[in-house]
């Protein structure tokens, strides 16, 4: 056991192979123990067998050692003074590398229908949400299905999250929730695990970060403890990871990572990872590890249009309660596109100054106070070169920006970058139209309203005006 431990903290400084370390059992390993198992029924008969041997279970094989898990002491204590001997001899009979035998408790190995000792289990489960706890972050109890706003980019990920919860059985394993900063994935996540929790209080539910997840794995290490460290995680029912992409160039993590997923999915057992890209654009993420982070559903979390600002922004103000005019809610939809964790920022600034000033909000005050903010957002993007980039974009001259030309293809981009224009600096539409050839207001202004409507009917043009947002305010 420690030299085992030692073996990965050698990997961890980078000389040695992490599958030497690796204590899954191999197919091989697996398949005998299931025909000993099944032997055992005849070998101790029925009743011993269902009362004391059907719910041992293999849990690692290591220099000759066959792990086998128990969910109780006492099953322990008895099995070992009973049968170990029997077994062991069973196990090496079927092959010669099979030296020891160890009965360890895993506090909740599936108890399938046998109410051996209902007492011990119940205190099995008492200790097994103990130490959940330890690793397991805290729910924040703000991030519900109640107060998330549905709109389209995150409709895709708000269904699969709900397929989740409302399904009897595992919908699709992983389910793999990716976008940028502040769009909704951890507030999916805690929503996803409350609702479980709600709903089937038995369960299990760990959710933690990718970085704490590395923690708990290094600090199991130095402590000498990686099989409870393996046995933590292996015996919860839905297992969510947030931000897998800090793993990244952690190897041996990943490797771990790898180990527990494989083993939690095999018992049909729920995993949900967050990320901030797909999983075939996550770098630094072993290519194994990747393929199998899409083997469930992908969704992703598109960056945030007008109206799913709106809505959340009027949502969130009926949670404050806060007396806020519909004009201030829409020109904050209209200016601060980043992400949602700033949107609401910015309206929590507007309510606490109103608070403390004992002024009314008003678009004056709203403006005054977000002076930093919209003047950060303005300052750093001026047409032209959104002009640029949109022409880049679409592979149009700088010249069709300013042109007469009304072809679709030129007259389209154009509306774009007017769109653009008008969302990310503060400069007012006639400005805007004389930067694009000298046009009248009206026309900035329809070209605003078609964009927005296509944003929402066209994932092209919505994807096209992300990719040239980002690069200009990434
Ligand atoms: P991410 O994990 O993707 O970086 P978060 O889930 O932390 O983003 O979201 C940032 C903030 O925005 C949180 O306060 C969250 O409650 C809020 N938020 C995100 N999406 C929504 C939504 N659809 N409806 C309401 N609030 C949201
Ligand atoms: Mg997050």
């Amino acid at each position: 056991m420690s030299d085992v431990a030692g073996k990965t903290v050698a990997l961890i400084r980078g000389n040695a192979e992490y599958q030497e370390a690796s204590l899954e059992p191999t197919p091989e390993v697996l398949n005998l123990w299931k025909k000993v198992h099944n032997d055992m029924r005849t070998e101790f008969g029925e009743a011993i067998f269902r009362s004391w041997l059907k719910p041992l279970k293999l849990q690692a094989f290591y220099h000759g050692t066959m792990e086998v898990s128990v969910p109780t002491r006492f099953m322990r204590d008895w099995i070992q003074n009973h049968y170990a001997e029997r077994i062991l001899a069973m196990c090496s009979e079927s092959s010669e590398e099979i030296k020891r035998l160890q009965i360890v408790v895993v506090q909740n190995a599936i108890i399938d229908d046998e109410p051996f000792n209902s007492a011990e289990v119940s205190k099995a489960n008492q200790n097994k949400k103990i130490d959940i706890s330890e690793i397991s972050s805290p729910l924040d109890e703000r991030l519900t299905f109640e107060t998330f706003v549905v709109g389209k980019p995150n409709a895709l990920a708000h269904a699969a999250a709900r397929r989740v919860v409302e399904s009897a059985s595992v919908p699709f394993n992983p389910l793999f929730l990716y976008g940028g900063v502040g769009l909704g994935k951890t507030h999916l996540m805690h929503a996803i695990a409350h609702a479980i929790e709600e709903q089937n209080p038995d369960k299990t539910v760990m959710y933690l970060s990718a970085e704490k997840f590395m923690y708990q794995f290094v600090k199991a290490i130095r402590s000498d403890s990686t099989m409870a460290f393996k046995e933590q995680f292996r015996s919860v029912d839905v297992l969510m990871i947030d931000d897998i992409q800090f793993i990244a160039g952690k190897e041996s993590t990943q490797e771990e990572f790898f180990h527990t997923f494989n083993a939690l999915v095999d018992q049909n057992k729920q995993i949900i990872i967050s990320a901030d890209k797909a999983p075939s654009d996550l770098s630094g993420i072993d290519e194994r590890l990747r393929s199998r982070l899409a083997w469930g559903l992908v969704a992703d979390i598109h960056p945030t249009t007008y109206e799913l600002r709106l809505g959340i922004l009027q949502a969130k103000r009926q949670q404050l309660g806060a007396d806020v005019p519909d004009s201030v809610l829409e020109f904050l939809a209209l200016k601060v596109t980043s992400n949602i964790r700033e949107l609401e920022g910015a309206l929590n600034r507007i309510v606490a100054h109103a608070d403390v000033s004992k002024q009314e909000v008003t678009l004056e005050t709203t403006q005054e106070v977000l002076q930093d903010l919209l003047r950060a957002h303005d300052r750093r993007i001026t047409i032209d070169e959104i002009q640029r980039k949109v022409a880049e974009h679409y592979n149009l001259r700088m010249a069709d920006m300013h042109s007469a030309r009304r072809a679709r293809n030129v007259a389209r981009p154009r509306q774009v970058a007017m769109y653009l224009a008008k969302m990310l600096t503060a400069r007012s539409l006639p400005e805007i139209g004389r930067k694009f050839g000298g046009r009248d207001h009206t026309t900035v202004m329809h070209a605003v309203r078609k964009v927005e409507e296509l944003i929402e009917a066209d994932a092209q043009i919505a994807q096209d005006v992300d990719v040239v947002r980002r690069a200009l305010t990434g």
